[in-house]
This record gives C-alpha cells, structure tokens and sequence, in this order.
C-alpha cells in the first residue's frame, strides 16, 4: 500500500479564467507545480486527479438552494458575473467540484492510511464561499466540505481548520460556526476584505486580526499566544489547512509582509500539533496567492516542512 504524501491536482482547474487582469488566474497552479518539480518535492508525492464533488458532499457545507442556484448559473458560453469579483466560464463549474472534490479525496486517503498527508494544489479556492453565497473567487468552500466529509462520513470528533491566508475566511467561519466538532484559528489582516472576523461568530472561533504591516514576529507572536493554546486544549484529531500565501511581502493583494521562511514556520506549528493530537493527519487546500513567484516559493517552503525536508 502506497504511503507517499498526496499531491492532488487536475487540468480542469486550469481552465477556469476570469479575465485576462485578473489575479485569481490558471497560471497560480501552473507556478506552484513548476516549482514543486523544479525543487524535486513532487518526487516525494503521490499524484492524483482530484475527482469532482457530489452534490451530497457539497450539501454538508452549503444549502441546496445554492447549489443548485451556482449550477443554473453555469453558462455555455461567455461568462458569467456572481459578485464584483468573481465570475463564471463554462468551465468553472466543473473546476469548483474538482476542488472540492480534492479536499474530499484528501480527506479519505489520510483517513483511511494511504497518505500521512495531502496537498490540493487546485483553484478556485474556498475560503470566502459561505453556506449559501459565492465571493471573492470562493464557489465551493472546499475545506469546509473535506471536514464535514470527515465528521460525518469517517465520524471522527474533532477537527481544527487553520488559515494563515491574508483575507479572513469569512466563509468558513459562516458554515462551521457553532460546530462545536471544530476549531477555527485564523490570522488575517485587519480592514481588509471581507472585512469581517473582529468579532468571532461562533465560540469555536479563534480570530486573530493583525494591523497592515505586522511582519513576521508579530504573526508568529499571534499563533503561539492565541492558537496554539487553543489548538492544544481542543486536541484535534485533523488538521484542515487554508493554506492561502497572499499574505507574502511581494504579493500586492494584502500587506503583512511575511515570508517563506514565516510560512515555514506556521507549518512547522501545525505539524507539531498535529504529530501530538492527529497522528499528523493533515489536509492543506490552497487558498490565496496571487504573485506567481512568491506563491510558488511559499507553497514549497510549506510542502518541504510537510514532507519532513526542511533541515
Ligand atoms: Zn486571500
């Protein structure tokens, strides 16, 4: 039985495009797996196509009016506007469910010991999707539906979800608010879109806004005052990661100045909390990132510490 970590992908994400200026563009995926080859990462992953999701997966994260709304609105040809920023080609439907259906596939291989961990290198991300609304590029809010996929399919009872994105994932927080089976622990940066999260929606939220500009001791001062506390007591048994890099010092969409070597170290705190409380079973799903080169790099600095390769 294969126990390589799983690199999750497939071309349909690709296609999916929402203009030629838009930051949320197919060539995000295509830098990330250039550099995961380039570094030899990849030689150390499992391939996979992820599958697309069914609608009975979606439905454990969003309401069927949604998704059945986000499908009628699927055009044939041309595009498609869901919200000022996020727009539909006919082959964006297709590549949501795949990257759904990526967290879902991660989801059973860790589960089910065929992969000690799973990266989905898959677009559109997730993290803004809410329980009945797409936006800021999220269709399908694929993290929140691979931990559902784990709650309630492999009935595990605790689950944390981490996102060091720069944006906070006011979708996530919408649907697994009150789920008293998971911890939520973000940092993001604050009077940023969505322009949510000061005020934590549900007991289960770890919120912690950081000022434009905090850098990387502030953020790592945050996670191991305010998460870390938090995720030990809570004793996860899986981490979800929304593992967005736009919060890099070259990545012009946000303006905490962090770097690979902050990413390095957020994922270092996720591998230890998962190695005491998870048997390291951890799902990362791509999120943000939209400066081709800093994102590639970050994505790598995070795979290498996942791998065990960083020293
Ligand atoms: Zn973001």
């Amino acid at each position: 039985m294969a126990t390589l970590p799983a690199y999750i992908f497939h071309t349909d994400c690709l296609k999916h495009e929402m203009g030629p200026q838009h930051p949320e563009a197919p060539g995000r995926i295509g830098a990330i797996h250039d550099m995961l080859l380039i570094r030899g990462l990849l030689d150390f992953m499992q391939p996979y196509d992820a599958p697309l999701a069914t609608e009975a997966q979606l439905a454990r994260a969003h309401s069927s009016l949604y998704l059945h709304s986000i499908a009628a609105q699927s055009p044939a040809s041309g595009s498609v506007q869901i919200d000022p920023d996020t727009s539909m080609n006919p082959y964006t439907y297709r590549a949501a469910l795949r990257a759904a259906g990526a967290a879902v596939l991660a989801t059973d291989l860790v589960l089910t010991q065929r992969a000690g961990f799973a990266f989905c290198n898959v677009r559109p991300p997730g993290h803004h999707a809410e329980y009945g609304a797409a936006g800021g590029f999220c269709f399908f809010n694929n993290v929140a539906v691979g931990i559902r996929h784990a709650l309630d399919v492999h009935g595990l009872e605790r689950v944390a979800l981490v996102d060091f994105d720069v944006h906070h994932g006011n979708g996530s927080e919408d649907i697994l608010r009150d789920d008293a089976r998971v911890l939520m622990c973000s940092i993001f940066e604050d009077k940023l879109y969505p322009f949510s999260g000061n005020t934590p929606r549900g007991a289960n939220m770890v919120n912690v806004p950081l000022p434009a500009r905090s850098g990387g001791d502030v953020m790592r001062a945050a996670i191991t005052g305010q998460w870390l506390p938090a995720l030990e007591r809570f004793a996860p048994q899986m981490i979800f990661v929304s593992a967005g890099f736009d919060g890099h010092r070259e990545d012009d969409m946000g303006n905490l100045g962090l770097v690979e070597a902050d990413y390095a170290w957020i994922t270092r705190q996720i591998v230890a909390v998962a190695q005491r409380h998870a048997h390291g079973r951890i799902v990362s799903c791509l999120e943000g990132g939209y400066e081709p080169s800093s994102l590639a790099r970050s994505a790598a600095a995070h795979l290498k510490v996942l791998l065990g390769l960083d020293d």
